[in-house]
């Protein structure tokens, strides 16, 4: 059957060309958003939703038929690795279900469309092929944007200032302190120093920090050890020659040449529509803090799309720009639905507040709750005499069942996005809590509705115009 499948596609795609002699539209759809945010899971889905019929019934081209198959194609950059799909969606698919490894790096994954078009169109057009490149990259790749317009004194400046009080940020404080930067260089000394500023990053995101730079020393794949990631901030303007500070300003340089320039130029400045996957609920189980941080990195994320502000971007794009942006906020199968209304509220009123502090204009954006998998069923319990909406699943700790009611998420978003409660202790509920749940096995049974939520409604606000 696959190769029958595959010579009639064959004939298909070259009676494509006969009546469509010009190129096939490509749409390069970026899917980013920090690590864990559900990038991996959220392309997985996307792809396996689209190949099943079906599942999509608020993208207008599903319903309506037009789309008359989805399948897999090479993509276009053969020195981009592929997404890995298949491992993927094995992970999630299996008779014990598994998350899949997270996004770490850039990848690529081509999903061709065959769309017929119906309605008035259906007998003037034959059918077209839409190809969607998705390409998805670490978020963190994005803030680094930032680097590009300082130097290493400013960036120096700033990083310490946040550093301040943050998980092992006085730690690296200290020991950069009792660090001479005039001395000559040691390697041992960088490495040191390297080790503890990264140790301070991961664990601002771990504990739900969002602006951690410079994105690699996260995510550093096979750079990790380079000496590109091997600098930390220092205190200081002019370092003496062959000084630690002199070599950490030129590495600075460095990275933000060999990595931060490639990266735009080849990758972002090509990219038509994007999706910025942000895990709002997981910000707000951390607390006002990381809430208030989230939304400046929100900021930063969709300053990268406004070229006209940073003459480096501006260069890049040479007039392109990304036509629409979509901020969505995953896990909303945390929530039983009565409270998604609220959850997408919070997200909006983000997303306008990151627009007026980078003084967006230009795409289109919208803002939505999703779930790339749903992983509970909802119910509701009565509780001391009340009914109580939860969702139940299954808990990735122990594997056992339990139902899951998250506190009430306030009608008006203001509630937790005012300034007076960034320094605020107490937070909903006190017993506002985040559940990681296993992902379910696909059992649905007809009447179930699809196994996301609202994917089909992201898929339709980015790129429905063009199918
Ligand atoms: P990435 O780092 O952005 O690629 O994030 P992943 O896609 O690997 O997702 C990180 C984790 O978030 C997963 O391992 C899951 O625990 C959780 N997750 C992602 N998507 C969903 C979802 O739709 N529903 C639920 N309940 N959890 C999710």
């Amino acid at each position: 059957r696959a190769i029958t499948n595959q010579v009639s596609w064959a004939a298909a795609e070259m009676a494509d060309t006969l009546t469509h002699p010009f190129a096939e539209p490509v749409i390069r759809l970026g899917v980013t958003g920090l690590s864990r945010a559900g990038k991996t899971v959220f392309i997985t889905s996307l792809v396996a939703n689209l190949m099943d019929r079906g599942r999509m019934p608020q993208l207008t081209a599903a319903a309506s038929g037009a789309i008359t198959a989805a399948y897999l194609q090479p993509q276009p950059d053969d020195t981009v690795p592929r997404f890995a799909y298949e491992t993927h969606l094995g992970c999630l698919t299996a008779p014990a279900p598994q998350w899949p490894e997270s996004t770490d790096r850039i990848s690529q994954l081509r999903l061709s469309l065959r769309v017929q078009p119906t309605g008035l169109l259906a007998g003037l057009s034959g059918p077209r092929t839409v190809h969607i490149d998705i390409v998805d990259y670490p978020g963190e790749w994005l803030l680094d944007l930032a680097l590009m317009d300082q130097t290493f004194a400013q960036w120096s400046a700033a990083a310490l200032a946040r550093a301040k009080g943050r998980p092992a940020g006085d730690a690296y404080i200290t020991q950069a302190q009792a660090t001479d930067p005039n001395a000559s260089l040691d390697e041992g000394t960088a490495q040191s120093l390297a080790a503890a500023f990264t140790a301070h990053l991961n664990a601002s995101r771990a504990a739900g920090f969002s602006d951690c730079t410079p994105g690699r020393f996260m995510l550093p794949g096979e750079l990790a050890g380079s000496p590109v990631l091997t600098f930390a901030p220092l205190q200081g303007e002019k370092f003496a020659r062959n000084s630690l500070g002199h070599e950490f300003e030129r590495r600075f340089e460095s990275y933000k040449r060999n990595i931060v320039r490639p990266f735009f130029r080849d990758h972002f400045a090509k990219i038509d529509r994007q999706i910025v996957l942000v895990d709002v609920l997981g910000a707000i189980h951390a607390g006002p803090a990381a809430l208030d941080d989230l939304r400046g990195t929100m900021a930063g994320i969709l300053g990268a799309f406004r070229p006209g502000r940073n003459a480096f971007l501006t260069r890049i794009f040479q007039g392109r720009r990304v036509e629409k942006i979509l901020f969505a906020a995953t896990k909303a199968d945390h929530l039983h639905h009565s409270q998604h209304p609220q959850l997408t509220a919070i997200t909006q009123a983000m997303l306008r507040q990151a627009s007026d502090r980078a003084g967006f204009a230009g795409a289109k954006t919208g803002a939505m709750s999703i779930a790339a998998l749903r992983t509970t069923v909802e119910d509701t319990v009565d509780h001391a005499g009340k009914p109580l909406d939860v969702v139940r699943g299954r808990l990735l700790e122990t594997g056992k069942q339990a139902a899951f009611y998250p506190g009430d998420l306030p009608d008006d978003p203001a509630h937790l996005l005012s300034p007076a409660r960034a320094g605020a202790d107490k937070w909903l509920d006190a017993d506002y809590s985040v559940m990681r749940f296993a992902p379910a096995p696909l059992t649905l049974r007809p009447g179930d509705g699809p196994p996301h939520i609202r994917m089909d409604k992201a898929l339709q606000f980015l790129i429905g115009d063009k199918l």
